[in-house]
């Protein structure tokens, strides 16, 4: 399985992987050359590779470009399974720009790749709308909202190297034996 890099690793920081995961990303290409629909394909492989992950931004993979990759149905409001989804329905997004936040922010609890063995109470819009373009590079303008929403944003964070430990308002859950690391790690959250 493709390494997906992370801040930490059981109880050290990963200075050189939260270094790259901390870069903002560059735009790729329009229309996408071949470097650039070879960075996609990558993302694609490593994404369907796993079953943990409802989404994967191209810097978790180590590539510093604006690409994610989510799983686009199958989930209920709150972010269980469904049991609806099948290994097709994924989505991919390149450059994707915020152009509308609608609704009163719902508080949900997120985990990441990037951030193992750890929670992050965030708030974030139910609904949004996205500029973009596809897997092809074909420009698309798309809605989601609830759960796929909340993906959406989560993944779009990555590419600007923001984490959820940065959203600060919201409690950590850590688990227990690893109280003392996480504790240094966010000496200044509740943990
Ligand atoms: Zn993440």
């Amino acid at each position: 399985m493709k390494k997906v890099l992370t801040m930490w690793s059981d109880d050290h920081v990963n200075e050189e992987e939260t270094r790259i995961l901390r870069q903002p990303c560059a735009d790729l290409p329009i229309p996408l050359d071949g470097e650039a629909r070879k960075s996609v394909k990558t993302l694609v492989d490593a994404f369907l590779e796993r079953n943990d992950a409802s989404g994967l931004a191209a810097p978790q993979i180590g590539i510093c470009k604006k690409i994610i990759i989510f799983r686009n149905r199958g989930f209920t409001r709150d972010g269980a399974s469904d049991g609806t989804w099948t290994k097709k329905d994924v989505e991919v997004l390149i450059n994707p720009r915020l152009t509308q936040q609608r609704g009163n922010q719902v508080i949900l609890s997120e985990g990441c790749l990037s951030c193992p063995d750890i929670k992050v109470d965030i708030a974030r819009y139910p609904e949004i709308k996205i500029r973009g373009f596809d897997m092809h590079g074909q420009k698309v303008s798309k809605r989601y909202v609830d759960f796929i929403a909340r993906i959406v944003q989560h993944e779009m964070d990555h590419l600007e190297g923001k984490m959820i430990v940065d959203y600060d308002e919201g409690a950590i859950f850590v688990p227990k034996k690893k109280r003392g690391f996480f504790e240094n790690l966010f000496q200044n959250k509740s943990a």
